[in-house]
C-alpha cells in the first residue's frame, strides 16, 4: 500500500516559522537562563503550547500581564505569527523586555503598508473580522482614521466622507472573493485610493491540493483538533471526494479496518497539526498496513 503525504499538511509557512522561532531561543537562551515568553500562545495547539510550558515557556496574555512579572524576570517575548500593534511592542521594550518578533513577513508587510499610507494621510479600510489579532494588531500600525469591514452590508453602510482617500487591505485569511466583492462596493461609492491584495493563499492552497488528492486515494486521513474549523472545511471536502475519509485528531483515534483493495492512502492536516503528530499516523499507516 502507498501513503502519500500531501505537501500542505499542517502548519503553514508563518506559524512554522514562529513555532520554530520558539524553539529556536530556547537553545539559545540556555546559557544565561533567561526566561522566554510568548505573547499570546504561539498557536491554538495545546500540545505545542504544552510541550514549550514544559520547556519553561509561559503565555503572556496582555500588556497588564506582562506588567505583573516582576522587573528581574522580564525576559524575552515572542511575538507570535498573527502580530500585534505598534504600541504594544513599544510598551514591552519599555518594561525591560527583549521583543524577538516572529510576526509572519505576509502580516508585516500589510503593518508597513498601513503605517506608510497612512502617514501619507490616507484612511486605512482592513477587511476583516473586527476583534481577530491579526486585525487589531494592523489597526494598531495606522497613524490616520481606521476601519474595519467584514461584509458588503457594513461596506456600503460605512459613514467616511466622500473626499477621504482610503487604502483598503484584507486579513490575510480573508477569503479573496468577498474581498473583491467589499472592494468593488468602495469603487461603486466613487472612493479614491489604492487597494492592496494581502490576503495569503495558504488555506487555498491546502485545500485545493487536499481536494486533488482525496479524488485520488482510495481511504483518505484527515488529521486535526476536534474544534478546529480548518480541519473540519478540509475533511468535508475530502469526503466530497472520497466517501473513505477519516477525521482523526491523534493517532489514537485511528481505528482503521482496511479493505484488501485499498492501494492509495492520502494524508492531509489542519493548519494547528504539528508536524510530529502527522508524521506518527504517516508511519503507522506505513508500517502497519
Ligand atoms: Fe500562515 Fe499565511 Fe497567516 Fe502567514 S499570512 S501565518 S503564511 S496563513
Amino acid at each position: 500500500m502507498e501513503v502519500i503525504l500531501a505537501e500542505h499538511a499542517g502548519f503553514c509557512f508563518g506559524v512554522q516559522r514562529a513555532v520554530d522561532t520558539v524553539y529556536e531561543q530556547i537553545e539559545k537562551k540556555k546559557a544565561d537562563g533567561s526566561l522566554i515568553y510568548t505573547f499570546g500562545p504561539i498557536i491554538h495547539n495545546e500540545e505545542v503550547v504544552g510541550d514549550l510550558q514544559e520547556r519553561g515557556v509561559r503565555v503572556l496574555d496582555s500588556l497588564a500581564d506582562a506588567g505583573e512579572v516582576p522587573k528581574g524576570k522580564r525576559g524575552t517575548v515572542i511575538i507570535r505569527s498573527h502580530g500585534v500593534e505598534k504600541a504594544v511592542c513599544e510598551s514591552l521594550k519599555e518594561m525591560g523586555y527583549e521583543v524577538v518578533d516572529a510576526t509572519c513577513p505576509f502580516v508585516k508587510r500589510i503593518h508597513n503598508i498601513v503605517e506608510k499610507e497612512s502617514a501619507a494621510g490616507k484612511s486605512i479600510v482592513i477587511v476583516g473580522n473586527a476583534g481577530h489579532p491579526e486585525v487589531e494588531g494592523i489597526k494598531g500600525w495606522s497613524a490616520s482614521a481606521t476601519y474595519v469591514v467584514e461584509s458588503v452590508e457594513e461596506a456600503e453602510n460605512l459613514a467616511c466622507s466622500p473626499g477621504e482617500e482610503l487604502c483598503i487591505v484584507s486579513q490575510t485569511t480573508f477569503n479573496y472573493k468577498k474581498f473583491q466583492d467589499v472592494v468593488e462596493i468602495f469603487r461603486e461609492r466613487g472612493y479614491n485610493g489604492s487597494v492592496v491584495n494581502t490576503v495569503c493563499n495558504a488555506t487555498e492552497v491546502r485545500q485545493a491540493e487536499a481536494r486533488e488528492l482525496a479524488a485520488r486515494v482510495d481511504v483518505m486521513i484527515v488529521i486535526g483538533g476536534n474544534h478546529s474549523s480548518n480541519t473540519r472545511k478540509l475533511y468535508e471536502i475530502c469526503r466530497q471526494e472520497c466517501e473513505m475519509t477519516y477525521y482523526i485528531q491523534t493517532l489514537d483515534d485511528l481505528h482503521l479496518k482496511l479493505p484488501e483493495s485499498v492501494r492509495l492512502v492520502g494524508i492531509t492536516a489542519g493548519a494547528s497539526t504539528p508536524n510530529n503528530i502527522i508524521e506518527e499516523v504517516q508511519n503507522y499507516v506505513r508500517i502497519n498496513f
